[in-house]
């Protein structure tokens, strides 16, 4: 090798990792340490536990540009799912960017709630409706786990629809069927169609607190996907008011809801005749999250 072709040895991952520690904390970041290990591990190609467990292995100089460039993107404010590109949701892993909601966590919960009414019952679900699908995260967990067999997924955004069926692509295409859907939802449903389980993530932030969120939400999440309008629920309503017709009899919907929502979604649930059984649970926090209704076996007004 010529003078000119030698080249210094570049960090071990290790160091690069604790140096990007370093500057995501004086930037006040708060989980620095995670936040940097999974950039590496983003910009190489690795998973976060392999950028440590094989911490003493050299970094290329090509290598530790595109670790740069992401330590850059996560400075200028960008989330790092977007940098990662995907997300881990349950046992789905789904790409992720600017044209959905980022899936979080307490979302899983709301699947584990779901579970637990499908298991209850004594007949598996043939088929379920997401409203509002977003990256097709719910709907696609609900097949992955069994918990229904067939999904008609909703979205308004037609760059959120896009990623559903992305992510859909290794599920049969009969199997997630993805369909636009007006603001006011139900003109997406046929007349004659039923669902055994509704489930949907809507928009729930109301208008005032969606402007006052993080910059790396506000500015980089859809704002369709967050605001839900002025109380938050304009969307929790539509859904309320129509779900009695799309449900079958013993059917059941799940909703996400903001953590000071609870009583007010349960009233409006309480308030729809051909609802029964309406409550509340909690996520992991302990913070009110999901809002439960059934259709009664009979006594339902249709269907
Ligand atoms: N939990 C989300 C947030 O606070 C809101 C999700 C939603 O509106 N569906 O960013």
């Amino acid at each position: 090798m010529t003078e000119l072709g030698r080249r210094p040895a570049g960090p071990t991952r290790r160091e690069l990792v604790e140096g990007i520690e370093r500057e995501l904390t004086l930037a006040g970041l708060e989980s620095a340490a995670v936040e940097a290990r999974r950039l590496v591990a983003a910009a190489l190609g690795l998973e976060p536990a392999d950028v440590v467990g094989e911490g003493a292995i050299r970094v290329e100089p090509s290598e530790a540009v595109r670790v740069a460039r992401a330590v850059g993107r996560r400075l200028q404010g960008e989330p790092l799912q977007h940098i990662e590109g995907t997300v881990d949701f349950r046992s789905l892993r789904l790409v992720s960017d600017g044209r959905a909601l980022i899936p979080r966590p307490e979302t899983e919960q709301l699947v584990d709630v779901v579970a637990r009414w499908v298991k209850g019952r004594d007949r598996s679900v043939e088929r379920a409706l997401d409203i509002g699908t977003g990256s097709g995260v719910l709907g696609l967990s609900l097949l992955e786990e069994c918990l229904a067999a067939h999904v008609v997924a909703l979205d308004v955004s037609a760059e959120a629809r896009e990623l559903a069926a992305h992510n859909a692509a290794h599920q049969a295409a009969e199997a997630f069927e993805i369909r636009p859907c007006p603001p006011e939802i139900w003109p997406a449903i046929k007349p004659d169609e039923t669902f055994q389980l509704v489930v949907s993530n809507p928009p729930y932030v109301t208008s005032a607190e969606w402007a006052g969120l993080e910059p790396v939400v506000r500015d980089y999440e859809p704002r369709i996907a967050l605001d839900g309008g002025e109380d938050g629920l304009d969307v929790i309503r539509a859904i309320v008011n129509g779900v009695g017709s799309v449900l079958s009899p013993g059917g059941a919907v799940f909703l996400e809801i903001g953590a000071n929502q609870g009583p007010e979604v349960l009233r409006l649930l309480r308030a729809e005749p051909r609802l029964v059984n309406a409550r509340i649970e909690r996520d992991l926090a302990g913070r009110d999250r999901f809002a439960v209704a059934e259709k009664p076996l009979s006594g339902g007004a249709s269907g």
